[in-house]
């Protein structure tokens, strides 16, 4: 059983301009010890999926299928069993959590915070204070940071405290959204390389969000690609950079060069024209408005992830077995 599997996940937005489907019918999973990067471009619905893992979308949001965390339904759980399992079995570092640190605390009572949540006792066995110098240690911070507050540190050596609070409960899962956008490339790299290493060790499941393709797809085992709200490619992480099957998903890796490519570095290709709003999507597959390969059944075919080469699937008519069910 995976640590985390979405079954045909779907949420809608309940707004004044009618219904948003933000995520449709998303199915994946993510094995114990292993990470799992989730990219796409901004409003491809990446968050949405993200607070769906806790159950934590607005209450305008109806939410469809199953959110499964080590076999037990998320969605269906009570608000204590809810309670217990955020933190403690599954923890998310929020898209801008750089920002979320309190600046008048100490940087040690932020990260002993989650663990004195869910274990008070630890406190009065001044415990808590190993249970930091260890976390601190473990994303590779000197224990002294635990006395200083947030302003003294850099911006990377903060996104290394939001790990460590994340791993305070030792859960099962965690998912960061865009937990590196703010830092420079090759932190982002470094930052993702801890957490995923730590993934391994730990055996912990991580789902990492970014719309960053590449810095993704260098530091995780498997990366699945959003567009309009669904999953359009997922496969192992180096298979999926090196020979995508969507076309959306070589637009987005042409839209942001490889790390330590000097020539790309110096010439990246955007991507033409603006990803729809779910709102208003078009007819047939929802990428042909902006697809270098669409043809006249491209604007009417809708086409679902189907097997597209060696443990690989994509949402393109062009590509895979069309009689193929994907999970
Ligand atoms: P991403 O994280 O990939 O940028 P989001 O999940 O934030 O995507 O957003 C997906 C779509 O859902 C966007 O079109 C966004 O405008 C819409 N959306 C997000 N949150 C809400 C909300 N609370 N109410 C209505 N629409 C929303
Ligand atoms: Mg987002």
């Amino acid at each position: 059983m995976p640590v985390l599997r979405l079954e045909d996940v779907s949420v809608t937005y309940r707004t004044a301009e009618g219904a948003v489907p933000a995520v449709r019918g998303v199915s994946l999973d993510l094995e114990a010890g292993t990470s799992l990067g989730v990219a796409g471009e901004s409003g491809s619905g990446k968050s949405t999926l993200a607070a769906t893992v806790l159950r934590l979308t607005p209450r305008s949001a109806t939410v469809e299928g199953r959110v499964l965390l080590d076999g037990e339904d998320v969605l269906a759980m009570s608000f204590g069993r809810l309670r217990a399992v955020r933190w403690a079995e599954a923890s998310i570092v929020f898209q801008g959590a750089l920002h979320s640190l309190n600046p008048l605390h100490r940087v040690g009572r932020q990260i002993a915070e989650p663990v004195l949540l869910h274990d008070p006792s630890a406190g009065a066995r001044r415990s808590v204070d190993g249970v930091v110098k260890e976390l601190l240690t473990s994303v590779g911070l000197p224990t002294r940071l635990a006395s200083s507050y947030p302003h003294q540190l850099s911006g990377g050596q903060k996104q290394r405290v939001m790990i460590a609070m994340a791993l305070a409960c030792r859960p099962r899962l965690i998912v960061a959204d865009e937990p590196t956008t703010a830092l420079d490339v090759m932190v982002q790299a470094q930052v993702l390389d801890l957490l995923t290493s730590l993934v391994r060790e730990l055996g912990v499941g991580l789902v990492v969000i970014s719309h960053d393709l590449s810095v993704l797809a260098t530091t995780c085992d498997r990366v699945a690609v959003m567009y309009a709200g669904r999953v359009v490619e997922e496969g192992p992480a180096a298979a999926v950079l090196r020979s995508a099957r969507h076309p959306y998903t070589r637009a987005l890796a042409a839209a942001f060069p490889t790390i330590g490519d000097p020539a790309a570095r110096f010439a990246p290709r955007g991507l033409p024209g603006d990803p729809p709003w779910p709102g208003d999507l078009p007819p047939g597959c929802p990428f042909h408005p902006r697809c270098p390969e669409a043809e006249d059944r491209c604007h009417t075919d809708d086409v679902r992830l189907r097997p597209a080469g060696d443990d690989q699937a994509a949402a393109c008519i062009h590509v895979g077995d069309p009689s193929g069910v994907v999970r």
